[in-house]
C-alpha cells in the first residue's frame, strides 16, 4: 500500500510565519498555524471512518395534495424525533449551551413559516413533496448565505441540515448514525454539518473535511472537542476509504493515508510532545513574562471582537491589537456610534483594567465593505486605505473615536492610527481625537484622561523616521506583517513572492530597531503586533532590541512566555546586535538557532 500525502492548507503552511494576520487564509487548518482555535490543533494517528452521506436526488412530480402535505407532515415528525434523538446521544457529551444548536433545529423544523411555505407550494404548484421541500429550503439557504453577517451566514448551514435530514426522510434514505463508532476513528468527509460533529463520541481521534473554514460550526465544535481537525482538504474525500490508516496533523495542515510505520511512529511522537507540551505551557498561565536576569516584557494578545477575549485574559497581559475593521465588516452599513460603543466598552470591561489597544478602521487593501465604494486602483495595498481613508472621510473616523472615547471609561484604552507615512498624518489624525474629546467634554460626557494615542510602524517611512515620530506619539505598535510587504516590495497575499516574505531579514531587523530606538529616546514603549511578534525565534532577536510588548494571537501566547523565561536579557542584547550584521535571513535564523543549541 502506497502513502499519499495531502497538505490540507497549501495557503497556510506557506504563510505559516504569518499567523494570525492571514485571516483570509485561516479557513484552511484548524490550529496552532494560525492561532484560531487552538483546541483543535494536535495529531492522531487512527483508521479512517468515511462518512458516506446519502445523495439525495429530487426530481419534480405532480402529487396529490392531500396525500403530499400528509407525507411531508410524517416527515416532519419523524424529523423532530431524529433530532430529538441525535440531542439525547450527544448530551453524554457535549455542554448545554453546545446542545443549543439541536434546540435551534428543533425550533426551525418547529417553524411555521418553513412549513407553510412547503405545504402551500404543494397545495398551489400541484408538485410533490420533496420537491417544494428542496425549492423552499434553496430559497432561505440562498437568502441566509447572501447576508453579509457571520452568524447569519452560518444558520444557512443548520437551515441545509434541517431540510437535509426532512428530504432524506421523504426519500426513506437513512443518515449514517456516527455514535455507532465504537473504535478510534478519524472522520473524513466532505463537510460535517451541526448535527453530524454534535454525535463524534470519544472515538473520534479527529476529522479533515474537504470544505470548511474558521467560523464553520465543524471548527467550533472541533474546538471544544479538543479533537484535531484539519478543514478544507480538498481530495481528501476520494483520497481515501473505509479502514485505511490516516495520519492527520493540525499542527502543520497535513493529512498523510496509509504511511509507513517509521512515519507512523513520527507522527505519534509530535502528538505525544504536543500533549505534553500542552500540559507544561498549562503551568505558564499565571506568570510573570520575565527573562532569567529580571527584564520584563509584556505578552499581549490580538482580537478581532470580544469573542477572542477570554482567550487573552487567560493566557496575556492585555490586547495588543483589537482589529476593529471586522465590526465594519461583519455588518451592512457603517457601525454607528451606540452600537461602537457597545462593543468597545464589552471589550474594555471584559479585559477588566488590562490594556487593550485598539487600531482605529483599517480597510481597504484586500478588507472590503459591502456598502462602501472604494476606488479602483492599480495597486490597492498601496492605495485609498486605513488611516487615508480616515483622513478625508472623517465623518466616518469622528464616529469611531467617539465610541472609543465614550467607552474609554471601562477600562485602560489606548487608541492607535493605522497605516501612518507621515509625520502630518499623525498630527492630523491625533487633532481629530482632541476634537473629538472637547466635543464629547462640552457634551458633559465622561472620557478618560489617561487614553494614549500612538500608531502603526508598517510603513518603511516611519520606522526610519520613528524618532521623530516618537515626538508626538504616545507609544509604536509595529505591523511586521505590512511592513516586510512593504520593505520588500512583495504582496503578502502573493504565494508567487512569498520566499520574500522575510521577518529575519537583516533590512527588516534594522527597521524594527531604529524604530525601538527611536521611541525608546523620547521614553515611548513600543510593541509588535504583526505574525513576527509570536515566533519563536524571532522572539530572542525582539527581545535582544529591546521589545517592550509582544501581540500575537491568544494560543501563541503561552509558548512564547516559556521562550522569554529561558532567555537572558543581556545575552539577547549580544544575540540581536550579531544578527543586524547578518547578510541574509537564512544567516540570522541559523545564528539564533545556534544560540538556543538547537
Ligand atoms: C500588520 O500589518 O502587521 C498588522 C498587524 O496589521 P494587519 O495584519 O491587520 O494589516
Ligand atoms: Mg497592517
Amino acid at each position: 500500500m502506497s502513502s499519499k500525502k495531502i497538505k490540507g492548507a497549501k495557503k497556510a503552511v506557506s504563510f505559516k510565519k504569518n499567523a494570525d494576520k492571514v485571516s483570509s487564509f485561516c479557513n484552511d487548518v484548524i490550529g496552532d498555524i494560525c492561532g484560531i482555535i487552538s483546541g483543535s490543533a494536535g495529531v492522531s494517528v487512527a483508521k479512517v471512518y468515511k462518512l458516506e452521506t446519502p445523495k439525495v436526488v429530487i426530481e419534480k412530480k405532480a402529487g396529490v395534495a392531500e396525500e403530499e402535505v400528509k407525507k411531508f407532515e410524517d416527515a416532519l415528525e419523524q424529523t423532530k424525533k431524529d433530532i430529538e434523538g441525535v440531542k439525547e446521544r450527544a448530551a453524554k457529551r457535549l455542554s448545554d449551551e453546545e446542545l443549543a444548536v439541536f434546540d435551534a433545529h428543533l425550533m426551525m423544523a418547529g417553524d411555521p413559516e418553513l412549513a407553510g411555505q412547503i405545504k402551500t407550494m404543494i397545495e398551489n404548484d400541484g408538485v410533490n413533496a420533496e420537491y417544494a421541500t428542496e425549492q423552499v429550503a434553496n430559497q432561505m439557504v440562498e437568502m441566509f448565505e447572501s447576508m453579509d453577517n457571520d452568524y447569519f451566514r452560518e444558520r444557512a448551514a443548520d437551515i441545509k441540515d434541517v431540510t437535509f435530514r426532512l428530504k432524506c426522510n421523504l426519500l426513506g434514505l437513512t443518515i449514517p448514525d456516527l455514535t455507532s463508532i465504537d473504535e478510534d476513528s478519524i472522520i473524513v468527509a466532505h463537510d460535517l454539518t451541526p448535527s453530524d460533529t454534535a454525535q463524534l463520541n470519544e472515538f473520534v481521534k479527529g476529522f479533515a473535511t474537504e470544505i470548511g473554514g474558521k467560523t464553520s460550526h465543524s471548527a467550533i465544535m472541533a474546538n471544544s472537542l479538543e479533537i484535531p481537525a484539519v478543514v478544507g482538504c480538498p481530495g481528501v474525500c476520494d483520497a481515501c476509504k473505509t479502514g485505511d490508516t490516516l495520519a492527520l496533523d493540525a499542527l502543520d495542515g497535513v493529512v498523510e493515508i496509509n504511511p509507513d510505520e517509521e512515519t507512523i511512529a513520527k507522527y505519534e511522537a509530535k502528538a505525544v510532545a504536543y500533549l505534553k507540551e500542552k500540559e507544561e505551557l498549562k503551568v505558564l498561565k499565571n506568570e510573570k513574562s520575565v527573562t532569567t536576569d529580571g527584564h520584563e516584557v509584556e505578552l499581549a494578545g490580538n482580537i478581532g471582537g470580544f469573542k477572542d477575549v477570554e482567550g487573552v485574559l487567560t493566557n496575556g497581559e492585555g490586547v495588543g491589537l483589537f482589529r476593529t475593521e471586522f465590526l465594519y465588516m461583519d455588518s451592512d452599513h457603517f457601525p454607528t456610534e451606540d452600537e461602537q460603543f457597545e462593543a468597545y466598552k464589552q471589550v474594555l470591561e471584559g479585559m477588566q483594567g488590562k490594556k487593550v489597544v485598539v487600531r482605529t478602521l483599517d480597510i481597504g487593501g484586500d478588507k472590503h465593505l459591502s456598502y462602501y465604494e472604494f476606488p479602483q486602483e492599480m495597486n490597492p495595498f498601496l492605495g485609498y486605505r486605513a488611516i487615508r481613508l480616515c483622513l478625508k472621510e472623517t465623518d466616518i473616523f469622528k464616529t469611531q473615536l467617539r465610541a472609543l472615547c465614550r467607552a474609554s471609561v471601562y477600562g485602560r484604552l489606548c487608541i492607535m492610527f493605522p497605516m501612518i507615512a507621515t509625520v502630518k498624518e499623525f498630527c492630523d489624525a491625533k487633532a481629530i481625537f482632541e476634537e473629538v474629546k472637547a466635543e464629547l467634554v462640552a457634551e458633559g460626557v465622561a472620557v478618560s484622561d489617561s487614553i494614549e494615542v500612538g500608531m502603526m510602524v508598517e510603513i518603511p517611512a516611519a520606522a526610519v523616521l520613528a524618532d521623530q515620530f516618537a515626538k508626538y506619539a504616545d507609544f509604536f505598535s509595529i505591523g511586521t506583517n505590512d511592513l516586510i510587504q512593504y520593505s520588500m516590495a512583495a504582496d503578502r497575499m502573493s504565494e508567487h513572492v512569498s520566499y520574500l516574505y522575510q521577518p529575519y531579514n537583516p533590512s527588516v531587523l534594522r527597521l524594527v530597531a531604529n524604530t525601538i530606538k527611536g521611541a525608546h529616546e523620547h521614553g515611548k514603549w513600543v510593541g509588535m503586533c504583526g505574525a513576527m511578534a509570536g515566533e519563536p525565534h524571532a522572539v530572542p532577536i525582539l527581545l535582544g532590541l529591546g521589545l517592550d510588548e509582544f501581540s500575537m494571537s491568544a494560543t501563541q501566547i503561552l509558548k512564547a512566555r516559556k521562550v522569554v523565561k529561558s532567555l537572558s536579557y543581556e545575552e539577547m542584547q549580544g544575540l540581536a546586535q550579531e544578527c543586524l550584521n547578518k547578510d541574509t535571513a537564512d544567516e540570522v535564523l541559523e545564528t539564533v538557532k545556534t544560540k538556543l543549541g538547537e
